[in-house]
């Protein structure tokens, strides 16, 4: 089995829901809610799903830039899940994430230098008479001139400040980088631009990604594998290909359905994805989908499917399998 950089198990995230002048709990969101991946050295994982489905969040539990409520996370052989802020210190170098704005995630009031060499300064990473070089470096890495340094973020377009976000991050010389929706505000063109450079770097520094997106069609050629996730859980992952090719979960055949075909003699099922995913304080019974499955039978609004392998690199939780 390949080498994997990043092991999740169980990954639980709830945030308690507290009321009355004693901040009493009185519910909780179930953010992420028994999550288990493995993301292999030097490959991608997308992590899809529509927007307040979980996904975000256990991207940021992942980088432990937030606390998880639960489970484990093993990077590099290792289990970070405990580690105080001091002693993540190390991982958290090698461990950057890249937001889905990159405007409101670049300090206006900072040059693009200064902003690129933040990161260097709190890791210690460059000596003052270097750290210009080293920007120049990480720049013309990213595809800008490294007189950029010198002007401010509004200066630049949107595809431009993105990789700007994307130099701040490599700052550091990461191993793994978690995307954020890293494309989904940029113009369809410009998407592409940002996708290719990200797949160059990935292939110049060994980097792996797990990349977030609420489109399929996005991370279709950046993916090595893709988990679906639902309201908190992953409902099906498989490695890319097979899932475009046969998606079983009804959730994921809805969201490919909804993603544009562009050979029209290639007629694609259309399989409406109605209303909008159910409130995380409480999740449905049974299977989290049931009140939107068109395919929903005797046991799905009771027993909970668990995820199942129906092939070597092939896993859905969903009782048609
Ligand atoms: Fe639909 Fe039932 Fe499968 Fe859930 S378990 S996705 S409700 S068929």
């Amino acid at each position: 089995m390949a080498e994997a950089l990043l092991e999740v198990t169980d990954l639980v995230k709830y945030f308690p829901i507290r009321r009355g002048i004693f901040s009493r709990e009185v519910g909780r969101v179930h953010a992420v809610d028994g999550v288990s991946l493995r993301v292999v050295k030097g490959e991608t994982m997308g992590l899809v799903g529509e927007s307040g489905c979980g996904k975000t969040t256990a991207g940021k539990t992942i980088l432990k830039l937030i606390e998880p409520t639960g489970g484990t996370i093993r990077y590099a052989g290792e289990d970070i899940t405990g580690l105080s802020r001091r002693r993540m210190k190390r991982f958290r170098r090698e461990m950057q994430i890249i937001f889905q704005d990159p405007f409101s995630s670049l300090n206006p009031r900072q040059t693009v230098g200064a902003i690129i060499a933040a990161p260097l300064e709190i890791h210690r990473l460059a000596e003052a008479s270097e750290k210009e070089d080293r920007i120049a470096q990480l720049l013309r890495q990213v595809g800008l001139p490294a007189a950029s340094m010198r002007r401010y973020p509004h200066e630049f377009s949107g595809g431009q400040r993105q990789r700007i976000g994307i130099a701040r991050a490599l700052a550091v010389s990461p191993r793994l980088i978690v995307g954020d929706e890293p494309v989904s505000a940029l113009d369809v063109s410009i998407q592409a631009q940002i996708l290719n450079l990200l797949e160059d770097l990935q292939e110049a520094l060994g980097l792996t990604y797990v990349m977030i997106a609420h489109d399929l069609s996005v991370i279709r050629h950046i993916a090595d594998t893709i988990a679906v996730m639902y309201l908190g859980k992953i409902v099906e992952t498989a490695e890319s290909r097979g899932l475009y090719k046969n998606p079983l979960h009804p959730y994921t055949a809805a969201l490919l359905a909804a993603v544009p075909v562009p050979d029209p003699s290639r007629k694609r099922r259309r399989m409406a994805l109605k209303g909008d995913v159910p409130s995380p304080v409480r999740p449905p019974p049974g299977c989290r989908f049931h009140p939107r499955c068109p395919r929903r039978f005797g046991p799905c609004d009771t027993a909970e499917p668990a995820l199942r392998a129906v092939s070597a690199d092939h896993a859905v939780a969903c009782h048609l399998y």
